[in-house]
């Protein structure tokens, strides 16, 4: 479902951008908007979610898609916690679908789907794991669940089978949210070369947070 924002960038209280193939962890409080923007186009940006107070929450996939009885996301959808609550609501979305069935790249899957040589080559879990090691909290890859992959196209067929598949996102192109609860965000702005969900080239994104 595509919906606009009327947030100008301008007013926003933070606006980064997170280089292609970076990682990324922030702080989000209740009640704040928070836009991933789609610099260039086809990046997939694999993003998870904790309670910041009690970081045990997470987001939650599986909860999220029986809530909503759909298996994408967009504007309207409520990230729900695996206590089952709302984390945040999508509020605007200019791309219309994002994944949360495909997971993250990993060493394991680049070996296991392309080749062994592969094994070597940037991948999102190791991104993650970077970016909690240097914050040096309490979560650690244990704590790297289910994810979302806003941006990416996972479109599931007919029967069932879920297909990596060309992007539909575009240079300009956001998705927006709107915090329910305080929230840590953790993004790994995906370097993966190997399949169509960055259109085989990495590319920035830019985040911006209002209060
Ligand atoms: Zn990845």
């Amino acid at each position: 479902m595509i919906i606009e924002s009327p947030l100008d960038p301008r007013a926003a209280v933070h606006d980064e951008v997170i280089p292609a193939g970076e990682s990324w962890l922030h702080a989000i409080r209740a009640g704040q908007t928070f836009r991933i923007l789609d610099l260039e186009g086809n990046q997939a940006v694999d993003t998870l979610f904790y309670n910041t107070h009690d970081p045990v929450e997470r987001y939650s996939a599986v909860d999220t898609l029986q809530r909503q009885r759909s298996l994408y996301l967009t504007a309207g959808s409520a990230l729900v916690s695996t206590a089952g609550r709302t984390m945040l609501v999508i509020t605007a979305d200019t791309c219309g679908r994002h994944d949360t069935l495909g997971g993250a790249c990993s060493c394991e899957s680049n070996t296991v789907r392309y080749a062994l040589d592969k094994r070597h080559m940037h991948s999102c879990r190791d991104s993650f794991v970077n970016a909690l090691v240097a914050a040096g909290g309490t979560l650690t890859k244990r704590d790297l669940t289910h994810n979302i992959n806003f941006f990416m196209n996972v479109p599931v067929t007919a029967d069932g089978a879920l297909r990596f598949a060309d992007g539909i996102s575009g240079a300009g192109k956001y998705v927006e949210m709107r915090a329910e609860m305080d929230v840590t965000c953790l993004i790994s702005n995906c370097p993966q070369l190997n399949n169509p969900c960055n259109g085989y080239s990495p590319t920035p994104v830019r985040v911006l947070i209002w209060d």
